[in-house]
């Protein structure tokens, strides 16, 4: 499937709009659209039921049987400024940015690649031609090579049919491999050597409280959510009878200045993220840890993920964080990544007690094995924690400790694009008069899908409409359903599949005789007659699977 393809479809049919489109449009930014916001719904529905409500399971970590409570909270976006400075961000969440001198472009450091080449240069205004070896860059694309032989003939002031004469040294690599920046020609670039040394770019959105607007009133969009858990976890330990094993989940806004924000969906600037913080006694963190690495994996293949393009990614231990004992991503190969490239859905990380012990004691650096207060010259806390007692207490075996945390981190609009990516299907069906047609449709796992029925009358006369706004009515109150009237059935059936609806009712001569209706299945073409009062026990039946 070509990315072009799916983003022409979600805008036609009101997945997704580029926010103040009608203003140009805002980079990093998105709108989700009629159908978009019911399917994002579905799937932070299906998070928050899956993992929040739904999770009696009995689990036996190091061989000692268990269950769980999972409960939830809703923070605010704008905190506290001490948070982000004691959590880390204010000091290390950044990424570096190099600028281009003459497109007076921005680029994240690490996301512009190319290749070394060497070729003749075509001299201005009738000059000789110079030999030069430079590396030409693109931002990272589908089709990497491709773009670099355009770059390279427009730098070299070539033809297409002259691409021959360039020859092409090293393997495609990032800038950020490259001991010095002299020899790149920047993307958008005519000359070579015009991007700037790369600068630390703090990715928190910085806004002001109150009128006065001084420097002590500065304040930051979160830029995740799972702060605003560790903050109440006391409240949470102490306004319920929450037990240690237990998880908090927070669905939500988060905000990052991306300095390349791209790839549709994939990195915005404001986006929405599902996690949890999974607080465990210290003995059990790594079980638990494999837990939740195991229950995430497998809940995107039961949402219709194919293993394919799906797969856990254990970090190697010198990708870990300071604080962490095991982090694994869980990473789809969309359409827009290079043959063989993973992108991020979500990671799964061991965090220790760093982040219920940065809260209470302050910022803290690690010190060969240690976790130690980062401390200025004067001996004073560089960022002074709460000072807040956010330690557990077992009455059960008598022991206090600060739990260890499990985080699932997971982004609702990556996980809202790989599923409409793999939801993408074409394929070829007769037509109303029995000829093969191209058929495009969403394959989405029925509780994914935006409309899950379509309820038509076959013709607009005797007597089916009456039945089938009947049948609308009383569908509409148990899942989101569409009534639809206009054009011949054939087409209909077209416009419900390009949009994912699993079924389709058909109300025709036969219904006004025995009271018996079609449905037809999205996927398999099928279409069985049921009585019209068992239609919604069918349909109910039908879309749990
Ligand atoms: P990346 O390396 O791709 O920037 P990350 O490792 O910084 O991601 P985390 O900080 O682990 O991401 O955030 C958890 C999840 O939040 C990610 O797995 C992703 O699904 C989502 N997420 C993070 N940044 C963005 C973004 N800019 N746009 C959309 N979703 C995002």
């Amino acid at each position: 499937m070509q990315m072009e393809q799916l983003t022409a479809l979600c805008k036609r049919r009101g997945f997704l709009f580029q926010s103040s489109e009608i203003y140009g449009g805002l980079n990093g930014f998105w709108d989700y659209g009629p159908l978009g916001v019911l399917l994002k719904r579905n799937v932070k529905d299906a998070w928050w039921n899956d993992m929040v409500m739904n999770h009696n399971e009995l689990i036996v970590p190091n061989g000692a049987p268990a269950t769980y409570e999972m409960t939830g909270l809703d923070c605010t976006i704008i905190m506290h400024p001490q948070v982000w400075k004691c959590s880390g961000h204010y000091d290390l969440f950044h990424d570096y940015m190099v600028d281009c001198r003459e497109s007076k472009k921005r680029y994240r450091y690490d996301h512009v690649i190319g290749r070394f080449v060497t070729g003749k240069k075509r001299g201005e205004e009738g000059a000789p031609s110079v030999e030069m070896s430079v590396f030409v860059t693109t931002m990272e694309t589908e089709n990497t090579q491709v773009a670099l032989d355009e770059a390279a003939l427009k730098f070299f002031g070539l033809r297409k049919k002259d691409a021959d004469s360039l020859q092409w040294n090293g393997n495609i690599q990032s800038i950020s491999k490259l001991p010095s920046l002299e020899n790149v020609v920047a993307p958008d670039a005519k000359h070579v050597g015009t991007l700037t040394e790369p600068r630390e770019f703090n990715l928190m959105f910085k806004t002001v409280i109150g009128a006065l607007g001084s420097d002590d009133d500065a304040a930051f969009l979160r830029p995740e959510t799972a702060q605003g858990i560790f903050v109440n976890f006391k409240n949470v330990c102490d306004s319920t009878r929450v037990r240690v094993p237990f998880g908090i989940a927070q669905v939500g806004k988060s905000f990052r200045n991306e300095i390349t924000p791209r790839n549709f969906t994939f990195r915005s600037r404001e986006f929405e993220q599902m996690e949890i913080e999974f607080f465990c006694h210290p003995n059990q963190s790594p079980a638990w840890y494999k837990y939740w690495r195991d229950r995430r994996f497998a809940w995107y293949v039961e949402m219709g993920l194919s293993g394919e393009r799906l797969r856990l990614r254990e970090h190697d231990a010198d990708e870990l964080s300071h604080y962490s004992c095991g982090t694994a991503d869980i990473e789809y190969q969309f359409p827009f990544l290079q043959a063989g490239e993973y992108g991020e859905l979500e990671g799964i990380a061991h965090r220790g007690d760093f982040d219920l012990r940065s809260h209470i004691e302050g910022k803290l650096v690690k010190d060969g094995n240690q976790l130690v207060l980062e401390k200025l010259p004067d001996g004073q806390p560089r960022h002074r924690g709460s000072g807040k007692d956010l330690s557990y207490y077992d009455d059960l075996t008598k022991e206090r400790f600060i739990p260890h945390v499990i985080e699932p981190s997971a982004g609702a609009d990556r996980a809202t694009l790989a599923f409409l990516c793999e939801a993408y299907k074409i394929d070829t069906a007769p037509d109303e008069k029995g000829q093969p047609q191209e058929r495009v449709y969403l394959k989405f796992h029925p509780r994914l899908a935006p409309i899950k029925a379509a309820v038509f009358p076959l013709v607009k006369k005797d007597g089916m409409p009456e039945i089938a706004t009947e049948i609308y009515g009383e569908l509409k109150k148990n899942f989101s359903t569409f009534y639809d009237d206009k054009g011949a059935v054939g087409r209909r059936y077209r416009r419900q599949d390009e949009i994912g609806t699993p079924f389709c009712i058909t109300v025709d001569g036969q219904t006004v005789q025995d009271e018996t209706v079609t449905i037809r299945d999205r996927d398999t073409l099928e279409q069985i007659r049921v009585k019209k009062d068992e239609l919604l026990n069918e349909l109910n039946e039908r879309l749990k699977k």
